[in-house]
């Protein structure tokens, strides 16, 4: 069985252990701070074995060195973005498999925030971490990739069960449920997750992990084909990618 264990890390980014009760294997996805990461290893008694990276921004990859100093863990992350990740040891791409003890683990190239950024889908678990590629009702900003590149990335995770409980790594969801309201007011899914969103914060409670399937019915940048967004773009009937295109250029000046 596989444990997640979700760290607050920063002012706003979720690390996570997942931990494998019959193999003692435990990563830690991403290394966005080494002192709580440390901190949850202590408190629950695991080991680090490994790092299993989704990009190489400081706040994903820059604790790598230090914690496999100390832990002598093992470094997976992106092949085709190895040159950016600190300690890589394996290089994985779009499509691999690799186990976790027993489990098998698939890596998602889900280009667009990054070129290279991945994925890592636990698939008889139903866990996906999807690092700043999705997000609870947003998607990442796109610093290196075109719309297109990540409307495609986004449609191999849409693919995913409903049932996949998708870990992001930041708390983003309020600020996005108050976009995705902008873009698709009429979505009643939506408005009842915004008011559960506003309840969760208030009470100091993370928003994160959510559902795939509640992702599909509420959040914008999973909905191109939703007749009412394009209504409200001004783009019924458009190419999904251009759909898609305009919901991020609007998030990017909201
Ligand atoms: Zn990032």
């Amino acid at each position: 069985m596989l444990q997640v264990h979700q760290i607050p890390c920063l002012s706003d980014n979720y690390g996570y252990l997942i931990h494998d009760d019959d193999s003692g294997m435990t990563a830690t996805i991403d290394t966005p701070e080494v002192a709580p990461i440390n901190e949850a290893l202590k408190q629950k008694g695991w080991r680090l074995t490994h790092i299993l990276n989704t990009h190489h921004h400081f706040d994903h990859a820059g604790g790598n060195l230090e914690l496999k100093e100390q832990w002598d863990c093992t470094i997976i992350g992106s092949g085709p973005d190895a040159d950016r990740i600190p300690g890589i040891d394996t290089k994985v791409d779009d499509g691999d498999e690799f186990l976790f003890g027993d489990h098998s683990v698939k890596v998602f190239d889900v280009s667009g925030h990054t070129i290279g950024h991945i994925a890592f889908h636990f698939a008889d678990s139903d866990i996906l971490f999807s690092g700043d590629a999705l997000f609870s009702l947003g998607c990442g900003r796109l610093f290196e990739g075109t719309p297109a590149q990540m409307w495609q990335s986004l449609s191999k995770l849409i693919k995913l069960p409903d049932s996949t409980i998708v870990y992001c790594a930041h708390e983003y969801t309020q600020a996005n449920a108050a976009f995705a309201l902008s873009v698709e007011p009429e979505n009643e899914a939506l408005q009842a997750r915004s008011k559960e969103i506003d309840e969760l914060r208030a009470s100091g409670k993370p928003t994160v992990p959510s559902l795939l399937g509640l992702e599909k019915a509420t959040n914008p940048f999973l909905r191109p084909t939703s007749p009412d967004l394009q209504r409200n773009l001004g783009l019924q009937g458009a190419d999904l990618t251009e759909v898609f295109a305009e919901t991020r250029r609007r998030k990017d000046n909201f």
